[in-house]
């Protein structure tokens, strides 16, 4: 008894040992050290008691997922253009004339479509809308391990690429194509525990990083990069069975650590173990009406 006394008092740094972080646990005894259940940071006794934790955390979540709204108080890219000296008024009704009667695209997609802007005059606008800086994403390449600290279902639904990494900083640029996000990026930060820098790139570039993501072959033919470490859902769920699919990725992959954050329409956990880490991304569908919808300039 003395003996255990004195050796408690030699590692007086280590965390207090603390029974399972389920509530609702029947098991009250401290658990030991070593367990690597966790869910946000609280150790858990078993996978049951893991996606009971889950549950009641996405059950939190789950009424927050939402599009954003759209962006307020930014001038519209168009009247910015023009006020700007870089566009003729008259080019600008006539690009907003066509894409009323399209229906559909964003303003910038018709500068450029009619002529009356390049790609990278509308991707410098975008930068200057936003006060952000342009990233030559064209001509930078950016390692697999960069491109996958995002998973690809919330690339492509944002719009965005990883582009930088800079390590001493903790900072990871990202490369928007349309416009930002700020609550995702929020989001996003949180989960990585990095700082992110929004930056534009031409819209072009970003959707080929985006294709390469996806697997799909560009036009030379060369194979796009898969992201085999993630999973994404595209239709209604509930918190129990958001819980379920989390535990059995977990289980199976023996990644037993996982957290899960909103960002807009999306809910994106994370699994992860030492070295590696599972994504699955659930998305509610929802009418179009996000920051990026077809009439916003
Ligand atoms: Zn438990």
């Amino acid at each position: 008894m003395h003996l255990r006394f004195e050796l408690s008092a030699w590692r007086p740094n280590l965390p207090p040992l603390r029974p399972c972080g389920n509530p609702d646990c029947l098991q009250h005894r401290p658990l030991p050290r070593a367990l690597a259940w966790q869910w946000d940071g609280r150790r858990l006794c078993s996978p049951e008691c893991f996606a009971a934790a889950a549950e009641a955390d996405c059950a939190r979540l789950l009424p927050a997922l939402a599009p954003a709204p759209a962006p307020r108080h930014r001038m519209p890219l168009g009247l910015l253009m023009v006020e700007q000296g870089f566009l003729a008024a008259e080019d600008l009704r006539r690009a907003l004339a066509a894409q009323q009667q399209a229906g559909a695209g964003r303003i910038g997609y018709w500068l450029t479509r009619l002529g009356f802007a390049s790609e990278s005059q509308i991707t410098a606008a975008l930068a200057r809308q936003w006060g952000c800086s342009v990233f030559p994403l064209a001509e930078t390449a950016c390692e697999p391990a960069v491109s996958r600290l995002l998973p690809r279902a919330l690339q492509v639904g944002f719009g965005l690429v990883p582009a930088h990494f800079a390590a001493a900083r903790r900072t990871l640029f990202v490369a928007c194509r349309d416009g930002i996000v700020r609550s995702a990026l929020y989001a996003m930060e949180r989960m990585l525990g990095l700082t992110l820098e929004p930056c534009f790139a031409d819209a072009s570039a970003v959707d080929a990083r985006l294709a390469a993501l996806s697997g799909v072959r560009d036009a030379a033919g060369q194979a796009g990069e898969a992201l085999p470490n993630e999973a994404s859902f595209d239709s209604p769920f509930s918190a129990a069975e958001l819980a379920a699919c989390a535990r059995g990725y977990a289980v199976k992959l023996r990644l037993r650590s996982a957290r899960a954050v909103t960002c807009s329409e999306y809910l994106w956990v994370r699994c992860a173990g030492v070295e590696t880490h599972f994504d699955l991304v659930f998305h509610r569908p929802h009418r179009r009406m996000a920051a990026f919808g077809p009439g916003l300039p």
